[in-house]
């Protein structure tokens, strides 16, 4: 049966995140045929709501105020109940991101609904929506339904492909109307600890160094591979107590989970909380010394040998294959 879905969108930095389309692309295939409200909340979510109907929304929904410039519970969860009670949806599709694991919870809460969080897979079997998810640290999937009520949803970045951005598409764009004035907590900064180019939840390519990388100083080869290949620095958290980066890169059952088309492990063991935050990426290739690391059960390629002789020589090669192909 057709389905109204609410995707809600993410803005950071003044742009739309990807993930933002993929859950589009999620809601597309449980609404069955149905309807896709996009939901826009931020100081730029006029300008930007026209990009997530490119995307496959067939109209948006926006909360634009300069209080909701940066996340807060508090205000992104009242404008939230305000599109839910405007446009009375059969289910809300949130990003699993760090914005959709404090908001989508609440709203369910709030709203007495079931949640499905994790999600990297779904189907709709007749007329139900079911949700595929790791568990056990990514070592098993459960197949979830949520068979009665109002049906909310958090997808993981990069799992869903997003529908191709179609430029002519046009639909609705109406602002919502919530009680902005009750908004408690406004977040007047943010000051970035690590400044990486490249979004690491949502790197297509990921370079991580393990305690194997020896210092801080060990890391610029690594860097040096994730910028030739356009991808970003990830660690274990061997490298992040060890001192060597920032918690903020720490990939993991206690850090950052990533499915990137391809990750670069080097000098990481392969322990099963390391596995935990990155077993489910598309292409894995390990450098280690030791050809017994745990890494190797989990690689699609991997290299027997000392990191700082192998990643400078691939950062070498990839630089020559791109002069010839860029
Ligand atoms: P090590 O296990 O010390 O491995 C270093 C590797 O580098 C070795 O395999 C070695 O052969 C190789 N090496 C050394 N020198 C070189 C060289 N020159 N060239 C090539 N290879 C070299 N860990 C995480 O990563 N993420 C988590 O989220 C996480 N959460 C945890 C939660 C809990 C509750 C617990 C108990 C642990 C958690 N851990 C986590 C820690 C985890 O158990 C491991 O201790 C950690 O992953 C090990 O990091 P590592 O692989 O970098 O270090």
């Amino acid at each position: 049966m057709p389905k109204k879905i609410m995707a809600v969108g993410e803005i950071r930095e003044g742009q739309l995140r990807r993930v933002s389309f993929e859950t589009i692309a999620a809601a597309k295939a449980a609404a069955e045929g149905g309807e896709v409200v996009g939901v826009l909340i931020g100081k730029e979510a006029g300008v930007l709501a026209e990009e997530m109907i490119q995307y496959g929304a067939d109209r948006v929904r926006t909360a634009e105020d300069e209080k909701l410039g940066h996340y807060t519970s508090d205000g992104f969860a009242s404008a939230m109940i305000a599109a839910v009670e405007q446009e009375q949806p059969d289910g809300i599709f949130f990003g699993h991101t760090a914005l959709g694991k404090d908001l989508a919870p609440k709203i369910a809460a709030q709203l007495d609904a079931g949640l499905v969080s994790d999600v990297t897979a779904l189907e709709v079997r007749s007329g139900e929506v079911v949700f595929t998810r790791p568990i056990y640290a990514g070592k098993a999937f459960q197949k979830v339904t949520v068979p009665e009520g109002l049906l909310l949803a958090a997808i993981r970045p990069n799992n869903i492909e997003p529908c191709p951005r179609d430029r002519t598409r046009s639909g609705n764009i109406s602002p919502l109307s919530f009680p902005v004035k009750d908004i408690r907590v406004v977040i007047e900064e943010v000051v970035r600890k690590s400044a990486g180019s490249v979004d690491l939840s949502e790197a297509k390519v990921i370079v991580a160094g393990g305690r194997g990388v020896k210092s801080a100083e060990g890391f610029r080869p690594l860097q040096e591979l994730a910028d030739v290949l356009g991808g970003a620095v990830g660690a274990s958290r061997g490298a992040c107590d060890a001192g060597y980066c920032d918690y903020s890169l720490q990939i993991g059952q206690t850090g950052k989970v990533v499915t990137p088309d391809l990750y670069i492990a080097c000098g990481i063991s392969g322990a099963i909380q390391h596995l935990a935050g990155m077993s489910n990426s598309k292409v894995i290739v390990a450098v280690n010394k030791d050809p017994d690391a745990e890494i190797f059960k989990v690689a699609d390629y991997g290299i027997v040998g000392d990191l700082f002789e192998v990643v400078p020589m691939l950062t070498e090669e990839l630089k020559k294959v791109k002069a010839v192909s860029p």
